[in-house]
């Protein structure tokens, strides 16, 4: 397959990663979506699911790889690709070394929790040089792929809050720049107060469904 094909593929799977991120908001989810191909064919799918069954391992990621094991039958996914939304954090780069996915392609990088531009997990060599029995070797690393796109998502998501994300450091290939910027000696919003933001979609959707419930006979 030529690199122009190669390049359709990704960005065929990327925007897949990118409608499950959007469906998931709707259900009080964070905008985190990811796919598992092989040979351009999706093996599995998902978008995160913390919210939903409150359990904080279920990310896309995790779970896509999860169920491409199960789909495929196999511990090793050696001849897949893992697309995200999001660089992976480090739970989920190490699981990705540990099932030996070939290649990791995402469109928004994470300096401040991502599993490889702030843990060296996902390019560790040492893992799989010491332990080549137990790792896979460090995988292609495509990142910044498709990263309007993966912004906008934030953005529609909510404006205010990827605002704040981005001026912390946490998502975004300026994110490096904005972290820098965030120690300049000036009244910034609280952890608390950010925490709060970010568990609003889910509150109000709780919120939702419990006046519904009350309005049924
Ligand atoms: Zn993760």
């Amino acid at each position: 397959m030529n690199e122009l094909a190669n390049q359709a593929q990704d960005l065929k799977l990327m925007r897949r990663c990118f409608e499950l991120a959007r469906h998931a908001t709707h259900d009080g989810e964070l905008p985190f979506g990811a796919v598992v191909a092989r040979k351009g064919e999706i093996i599995a799918e998902a978008a995160n699911r913390v919210s939903r069954e409150g359990d904080i391992t279920r990310h896309a990621e995790l779970v896509a790889i999860s169920e491409a094991q199960r789909v495929l039958g196999r511990k090793r996914l050696c001849d897949c690709v893992l697309y995200s939304v999001v660089e992976p954090c480090p739970m989920c780069s190490f699981a990705s070394r540990e099932t030996r996915i070939g290649r990791v392609v995402f469109a928004l990088n994470s300096p401040l929790m991502g599993g490889c531009s702030k843990w060296d997990v996902l390019s560790n060599e040492s893992l799989s040089g010491k332990l080549p029995e137990v790792f896979g070797a460090v995988p292609e690393i495509v990142s910044g792929f498709c990263l309007q796109e993966g912004e906008q998502i934030w953005n529609e998501w909510n404006p205010f809050i990827w605002h704040f994300m981005k001026r912390r450091g946490c998502f975004g290939v300026t994110a490096d720049a904005a972290l820098h910027r965030t120690k300049a000696p000036h009244q910034g919003i609280s952890w608390k107060t950010f925490t709060t933001l970010l568990a609003w979609p889910v509150l109000s959707a709780t919120r939702t469904m419990a006046r519904r419930n009350q309005v049924q006979p």
